[in-house]
């Protein structure tokens, strides 16, 4: 008796407590661990929805500008910019989806967040960083002028005063703009450009060098002029301070460089000279 008294002094929460207590914290674990299992699963749930809608990744485009983007005979979209945008996608777990529209819409598109990635050879310019941010350059391109056989035109300085047909909306159509005494001719496709100097309306037309030389694979009569316009860039343009969507397709897009893989989907649609 003496001695059981002791005991407890000894341990006033005493072995009753010491085995009851770390049993309860037990049970009172397991209650929290039930509450913290249901807030994560809550949470999943809820990811799992937004998930649902970001499993896509839409892509604006102008399926008019061959070999990049444009239709097949089958009137699927195809080209290089696709091929690209699939490679990506599939890195981020994610579904293409392409949105055709006008070229000029393609900014605003990705600006309003109506697309989430915009690719369409797309000039980095200035005045597009204004609105949308851009990737790392996945090319480098050109501008080109492509005159009739025999024409009076033989290098850019030759277009000053001349009529000038371009894509609206394009980096074609900002330089066109600054020729002296030129007048320029906007058309929606680039194809109608070409189409316009077969039929003598305008004398020249400046625009992107590899539709370029689709266009004049596919007519008789025309010709690229040797000197080039001008080079540029082409990269991804995403909506302004996306960091995040940015960072991640960089991060794809240097993956595609490293493996050879982006060059693998140019090699496919460009025959190197
Ligand atoms: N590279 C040109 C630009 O960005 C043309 C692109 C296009 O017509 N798809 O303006």
């Amino acid at each position: 008796m003496y001695l059981h008294v002791s005991y407890k002094y000894m341990f006033p929460y005493g072995r009753l407590t010491r085995r009851v207590v770390p049993a309860e914290r037990g049970m009172i674990m397991k209650k929290k661990l039930t509450l913290v299992f249901a807030a994560a699963m809550m949470i999943l749930a809820m990811a799992g929805c937004g998930k649902e809608e970001s499993k896509t990744l839409v892509m604006a485009t102008n399926a008019e500008f061959p070999p990049y983007e444009y239709r097949d005979d089958s009137q699927n979209i195809v080209g290089i910019d696709v091929e690209i945008a699939e490679a990506i996608a599939e890195k981020m777990g994610r579904e293409l989806k392409i949105e055709d529209m006008a070229f000029e819409s393609i900014i605003t598109a990705v600006s309003t967040g109506k697309a989430d990635i915009g690719l369409a050879g797309i000039t980095v310019d200035e005045d597009r960083l204004e609105f949308v941010d851009f990737s790392d350059s996945y090319t480098t391109a050109a501008q080109v002028i492509i005159v009739k056989e025999g024409s009076a035109v033989a290098a850019p300085a030759d277009l000053e005063g001349k009529k000038i047909g371009v894509q609206l909306g394009t980096t074609g159509d900002m330089y066109a703009d600054d020729i002296a005494d030129a007048t320029v001719e906007r058309y929606n496709k680039g194809f109608e450009a070409v189409q316009a100097l077969l039929q003598d309306k305008i004398d020249a037309v400046i625009i992107d060098r590899e539709p370029a030389k689709v266009f004049v694979s596919e007519n008789e009569g025309l010709k690229i002029l040797d000197e080039e316009y001008t080079l540029e860039d082409y990269a991804i343009a995403v909506k302004k301070g996306n960091t995040e969507l940015l960072d991640e397709i960089n991060e794809a897009l240097q993956e595609l460089k490293d493996s050879g893989e982006l060059q693998k989907i140019i090699d496919k649609y460009i025959v190197a000279e």
